[in-house]
Formats: structure tokens, sequence, C-alpha cells
């Protein structure tokens, strides 16, 4: 089961998880847009939306998800932890103007592919067991460009 695919609901009991109203709300978000939040940032979104978590409660979740692999915990160019609700292997694309981050899909660049299938082919490499690769694609995206474009 991918977290975008499937309702926050049948997500968590898939995965044996109590559906408590955070966990609900905070799965929902990520899945609603692609947009790869910080914590800060989905308590903030949450609230503009009139929903009320509190900073532990939202944390003990966030632990929760990523721990069962509905969601994945990826520390973004400045170092700042951010969560995916895409669990399939991909990669990013990184605006190195805005901060924003989207994802691509493998098949539409080949190094993206190569970034999922490489788990695969790396497993068992000297003994490890791959489970994920990333890859970060960093440009300028299209509005960052049109607002410098001599960049
Ligand atoms: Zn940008
Ligand atoms: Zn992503």
């Amino acid at each position: 089961l991918n977290a975008r695919d499937h309702s926050a609901t049948e997500l968590l009991r898939s995965r044996g998880l109590r559906s408590t109203r955070a966990s609900r709300l905070i799965l929902a978000r990520l899945q609603h847009s692609n947009d790869h939040l910080s914590a800060e940032e989905i308590r903030l979104s949450l609230r503009r939306r009139g929903h009320k978590v509190s900073i532990a409660t939202l944390y003990q979740n966030l632990k929760r998800l990523t721990a069962n692999g509905l969601l994945v915990g990826f520390a973004d160019t400045d170092g700042i932890v951010r969560f995916d609700a895409n669990t399939e292997p991909h990669a990013h694309l990184v605006c190195t103007g805005c901060g924003r981050i989207l994802d691509v899909a493998p098949d539409s660049v080949p190094a993206a592919r190569g970034a999922a299938a490489l788990p695969k082919s790396a497993r068992g490499y000297r003994g490890w067991a791959v489970r994920s690769a990333r890859l970060e694609l960093c440009g300028l995206c299209p509005d960052c460009r049109r607002r410098s474009p001599t960049a």
C-alpha cells in the first residue's frame, strides 16, 4: 500500500495501527499534496485548516507513522527533516531558489529510474540490506527561473 493511493484510515488499519485523529490528519495532509513538509510546517498547515495538534502529539505520530513505513523522513539540503507520503522509491527535484521539493516519477528521468532500481540491485551488497536510495536533482523551479531569468 502506498500512502498516496489510500485513505488515511485504511492505511493505518493495514498496519494494525490505531486510527487516531492526529494520525489521520497528518497522513491526510501529506497525502493531499506531495510537498514534503517539515514537522513545523505540518503543524501550521493543520492549524490554518482549523485543526490544533500539539507538538508532542505531532512528533509522536510522525515517529509512529515513519516507523511503520507509512511516511518516509529525510533531511533536506538544509538539514531540515521533511516527511514524504510517497513511500515508493523515487527521485526528488529540489529548487535551490525557494526550497520546494517535487517527486520525479521513476519513468520520466532515466536517473530517477536508477534510483528506484538501486535498492533491488544493491540488495545484499557486502552483506547490507539496502532498503532505499535517494536521488536529488537540484536546480531552479519554473517560478524561480521566471523571477531571475539570468540564473
Ligand atoms: Zn523555486
Ligand atoms: Zn517525495
